[in-house]
Order: structure tokens, then sequence, then C-alpha cells
């Protein structure tokens, strides 16, 4: 779908983490791994974590970045190895709460959130009137400027069709 298309960022998008960042993130986590809370130890078994996940980020073509940024030190988690597979594949028994299982939730969410408002925007550009009244309300203005002095203007009996905006 297009509008998920220009949301997210291109599929498999992924940016190196300089080395400078990573003891960024280390040092801003005390070296304490983020999962297990025991000391991280050697960068060399470590995994970085985006948080959230990079494919579940908003995208900006101008930037070609992830908002936020890929490389932004406070997105970025370090994990012992060992912690870091349990948080992508999510515990052996389920896979709840891991990565991919939240992508999948999200997309299904957008797609919800897309057909809901598809339907309330169909329902405001015609359904909200009553039959007999449609053509008197050829003027969407007209509306508008009758709130403020509703009593001036005598409504002849025609039922409110409009519902408040929220
Ligand atoms: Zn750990």
């Amino acid at each position: 779908m297009q509008i998920e298309q220009a949301l997210a960022p291109p599929v498999g998008f992924r940016k190196a983490i300089p080395l400078l960042v990573k003891l960024k993130v280390v040092l801003r986590q005390n070296g304490k791994c983020t999962h297990c809370n025991a000391q991280l130890g050697e960068l060399d078994g470590l995994e970085f974590d985006h948080v959230p996940a990079l494919q579940l980020r908003i995208w900006c073509e101008e930037t070609k970045d992830t908002i936020p940024p890929a490389n932004s030190v406070e997105h970025i988690e370090a994990k012992h190895s060992d912690c870091h597979d349990v948080k992508t594949y999510g515990s052996k028994a389920t896979g709840r709460g891991s990565d991919i299982t939240e992508i999948a939730r999200t997309k299904r969410l957008n797609r919800e959130t897309e057909e809901f408002r598809r339907r309330i925007l169909a329902k405001t550009e015609g359904d909200d009137l009553p039959p007999s009244s449609k053509k008197k309300h050829r003027w969407p203005k007209r509306k508008f400027a009758s709130r403020g002095r509703r009593a001036e203007e005598p409504e002849r009996n025609q039922p409110v069709s409009e519902p408040g905006d929220e």
C-alpha cells in the first residue's frame, strides 16, 4: 500500500553503527546490558539493538534516514549477543515481544487504521446528510458560517445533520 511505504523505511534498511556511537551507547547504559543488567564487557560480544526497531520508525525522504535517526545514541541499546537473540526472535516458546512479531502487528494496525480512515472520509463526504435535505446543503461554507450565529439564522426546521467535530 502506498501510504505505508511512504512512512516506513525501505525494506531491509540498515546503517552501520559507528564505533563512537557504540561507545556512547555503552556509556549511557553505565556499561550494563539492558536485558540482563550484567556488565557488558568487550564490544565484540555485544549486539546493538535499535529501539524502536528501524523498520518500525518513520522514514524521512530528505535525510534518507529514519526518525529518530538510525544512529541516534538514545535509540540504540547494547546487549550481550545472547540477550539480543531473545529480543529479535522472541522467547522460544511464543515469539511474543520480538521485533519480528511487533513489525507484523504494526503493519496490520496500519492497515486497519487506513481502512477506518477511509470509512470515516466516505461518511463525511456523503452519507452524513439525511436524504431529504441533500439539495439544500450544496454550499458547505454555509454550515460553518451559521455555527457562530445560530441565533440570528432561522433554521427552518432543518434537522442539524452534522455531529460535532472531534
Ligand atoms: Zn545480557
